[in-house]
């Protein structure tokens, strides 16, 4: 059995597969965690919890998304695009880059 509890689910650790996105530990400083912190992300699928499509919320996102609006570490994607702008307002605004 793996030892990844400090880790968030859809945050494996270990070394990066093909294909990962290489996390910045420095600019997740503002992560308060109980000492593990992700070296890279992947791509993690997931089902929008409103209209029930598959989505993927892509490496790429997710490093915008914890590294330059600092999200914090245990968030992760529930809902599809244009779920979240209809429920805007719900404080969330995970994978919505510029
Ligand atoms: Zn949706």
């Amino acid at each position: 059995m793996k030892d990844t509890k400090l880790l968030p689910p859809h945050m494996p650790g270990g070394e990066p597969p093909a294909g990962a996105v290489l996390a910045d530990r420095n600019k997740l400083s503002h992560i308060n965690t109980y000492g593990d912190l992700p070296s890279h992300y992947v791509d993690y699928p997931f089902v929008c919890e409103d209209c029930g499509v598959a989505q993927i919320w892509t490496a790429e996102q997710q490093k915008w998304y914890y590294e330059e609006a600092k999200g914090h570490l245990w968030a992760v994607a529930l809902r599809c695009r244009p779920c979240r702008k209809q429920t805007k307002g719900d404080g969330t605004n995970i994978g919505e880059q510029p």
